[in-house]
């Protein structure tokens, strides 16, 4: 029997190089082996947004970026979390089986407290429940993800061995699955490619707003002159390049050591790489974007495919916890 796939992604609107290499490209690929779930975690988003007016703008703009780079409706089932509600009734139950103490050493949690101290709410401390509900309400084993989602996956995990011992065996417990580039730093060169840094770089950007980005880069901060040697070991547009064209990288690589290219050439080329590699992506997701009704169809025939398998689910647990 085939693995069965989840992940879900927060509907932060178009998506960037990072949810790319980090996730996205996991999504395409184990299409071919996996049955395949894919989820809008819009009730996720809620434990950090106070304006909700933009979540079906980045609904609508995320499901593109997801068909144009290759997550096929026909293969896979693609779906918005509060669509199929089951999720929020498994939730509940499995909060009763899960200690709080292990919820408030998540390291996310205590990083989004200290980032938005007037709004530590209730959902924010459950988030990595909800996380595990969402998944094993499909039963799902493989979990495509960027590397910070780790502690999440391992929760999760605790979530289903203590809820098996206690009820007896039920779930798969889910294990991450990672592509070769796990975590992508954003343009500061410092911290996790993000949107809510602004160190991103979309996929859907047009070629001028690449470069400009990829131009504003922050490399080697000890380089401070062109006839500086370079550190690439250190340097993000390095990383970069390597993920686009390795052998074309590792040649720049030994350039920059000896001060052989400067960090605006070396940041030119890989503004070039990226625009050529993104070109083809852009032009399926301009065609996409004009069929008018698609994103809302896609959407409807995934939740309509999956409730069913959510409700058995939920009835066998409501079994299991003695409530049927
Ligand atoms: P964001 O971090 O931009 O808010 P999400 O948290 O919704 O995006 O992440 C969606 C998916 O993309 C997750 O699997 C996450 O691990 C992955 N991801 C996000 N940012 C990165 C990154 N900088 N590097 C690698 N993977 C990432």
């Amino acid at each position: 029997m085939k693995g069965r796939v989840f992940s879900g992604a927060r509907p932060t609107g178009r998506q960037h190089l990072g949810n790319y290499l980090g996730a996205i490209q996991n999504y395409v690929k184990l299409q071919a082996d996996y049955d395949c779930i894919y989820c809008v975690v819009d009730i996720h988003a809620l434990t950090t947004i106070e304006e909700t007016g933009s979540i079906q703008g980045n609904i609508h703009e995320m499901v593109l970026d997801w068909l144009a780079a290759g997550i096929d409706p026909q293969r896979s089932i693609i779906f918005v979390q509060s669509q199929v509600p089951q999720v929020l009734e498994l939730h509940a139950l499995l909060s009763m089986v899960t200690p709080l103490s292990w919820l408030l050493r998540v390291p996310t949690f205590k990083e989004k407290a200290r980032l938005q101290p007037q709004n530590v709410n209730y959902g924010l401390v459950g988030y990595p429940v909800l996380m595990t509900a969402d998944i094993i309400l499909y039963k799902a084993d493989t979990v495509p993800v960027g590397e910070d989602q780790l502690p999440h996956l391992e929760l999760a995990r605790e979530i289903v061995r203590r809820f098996n011992s206690i009820f007896g065996p039920t779930f798969p417990e889910p294990k991450a699955y990672l592509t070769e580039a796990p975590l992508i730093l954003g343009t500061d060169g410092q911290q996790k490619m993000s949107k809510s840094l602004n160190n991103h770089i979309e996929l859907a950007a047009n070629e001028a707003e690449t470069r400009q980005r990829v131009m504003s880069m922050v490399t080697d901060p000890q380089r401070r002159y062109r006839t500086d040697p370079g550190r690439p070991e250190i340097c993000n547009v390095d990383h970069l390049h390597r993920l686009f064209a390795a052998p074309a990288a590792d040649e720049a690589a030994r350039l920059c050591r000896v001060a052989g290219i400067g960090c605006v050439e070396h940041k030119a080329e890989l503004a070039r790489l990226l625009n050529a590699h993104l070109e083809p992506f852009r032009q399926r997701r301009a065609e996409l974007a004009a069929r008018p009704g698609l994103v809302k169809e896609v959407l409807g025939e995934g939740a309509r495919r999956v409730s069913g398998v959510a409700q058995e689910t939920l009835r066998e647990v409501k079994e299991r916890m003695g409530l049927l």
